[in-house]
């Protein structure tokens, strides 16, 4: 009787280990590249999708040659061309930039009054517990209107990313479901990735999207997953082992975000 007490306890101690092992491991923000080499127009990568979904199953990001806007929701990877074309991405398909993780809500809420883009981060910004760490978001709901923007497939040699972003597709949607996904992430990211707000958007048809530039909402339910940890993939190509990496590009990242 003794000993099954003790089996069963160190069962228990065993899967809770497991338990909080698993939960830490999903707590990552995987990212592949710097938003910089992207800046600098390292457009090509050596991670495949297939790669990518075993770090995450909610993200953004975009394809070799700087093929479209990548989003990830539940799992599901899609490209959104220039042309306001979505695809369902195969695994064979590589990306030089990209940020995943295993999305777990931390913290839900609705949004019911009209809430644009800049009402959103300022109402973030009151529920997260602190700046200084990365958040996975979701925003799912109706919109009475979002707007979106793609980029269009580069041929080499390539340009920096704001001469490309100068001819960007851009797309309005008015009162349409859908979810937005993205990251907050805390300004010492600089140069690495993008500090503060960054989400791609999928309609609920799954037909349409894009980076988002602005959207108007009063139907939204908030997902924050608050991730503690942040991996960095880099390339191991010569494009950015050459690169030069020195000058702040913290002015041209404003002319792409926006
Ligand atoms: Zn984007």
């Amino acid at each position: 009787m003794r000993e099954m007490k003790v089996l069963s306890l160190s069962l228990m101690l065993f899967w809770s280990t497991l338990a909080c092992v698993h939960a830490q491991e999903n707590d990552v923000l995987m990212q592949v590249s710097t938003i910089d080499a992207l800046l600098s127009g390292i457009y090509d990568g050596e991670m495949t999708i297939g790669e990518l979904r075993t770090h995450g199953d909610v993200g953004l990001g975009t394809f070799n040659a700087l093929d479209g806007e990548m989003v990830a929701v539940d799992g599901g990877f899609y490209q959104i061309k220039s042309d306001g074309t979505v695809t369902k991405v195969e695994d064979s398909f590589k990306t030089p930039f990209a940020a995943v993780t295993f999305f777990e809500a931390d913290n839900e809420f609705n949004l019911e009054a009209e809430t644009d883009f800049d009402a959103f981060r300022q109402r973030m910004d009151r529920e997260i517990p602190t700046p200084n760490r990365f958040y996975a978001v979701r925003l799912e709901g109706i919109f009475e209107s979002v707007k979106t923007r793609s980029v269009s497939r580069q041929e080499r040699p390539y340009r920096p990313l704001v001469e490309v972003v100068a001819e960007q597709a851009e797309f309005g949607f008015k009162n349409v479901r859908g979810v937005m996904v993205g990251f907050r992430c805390p300004s010492f990211v600089k140069g690495l990735n993008v500090p503060g707000y960054h989400l791609h958007f999928l309609t609920k048809d799954g037909k349409a999207g894009g980076h988002v530039l602005d959207f108007h909402t009063s139907r939204a339910r908030v997902a924050i997953d608050s991730t503690a940890d942040f991996l960095m993939m880099l390339p191991q190509d010569t494009a950015f082992s050459a690169a030069d990496f020195s000058t702040d590009k913290q002015h041209a990242l404003g002319k792409v975000e926006k």
